[in-house]
């Protein structure tokens, strides 16, 4: 998952930020809309500077992202109700 600098050219690194707030189940979510893109080069580059294809792949993996992690909260969910009910 890469994608080119708008500056350079060169290709740029999703990285996570060190410090993010745990917010428990939705720690995941958080943590990534907190990413951001480096270029060895030119350094962080701003989302808005992407070509428009690349911000929608962006948008696109945000949003599977966070469909998964609401898939698996829900179904965590489900499982303990579920165990718990068989007591
Ligand atoms: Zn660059």
């Amino acid at each position: 998952m890469s994608y080119q600098c708008p500056r350079c050219g060169d290709r740029v690194t999703r990285i996570f930020p060190r410090r993010v707030p745990g917010f428990g189940l939705l720690g995941p979510m958080v943590y990534f809309l907190f990413v951001s893109c480096e270029c060895a080069r030119c350094g962080l580059i701003p989302r808005r500077e992407f070509a428009p294809e690349d911000r929608r792949k962006m948008a696109l993996t945000t949003l599977a992202m966070m469909t998964l992690a609401a898939a698996g909260v829900s179904l965590a969910v489900f499982l303990i109700a579920y165990l718990t009910r068989l007591r």
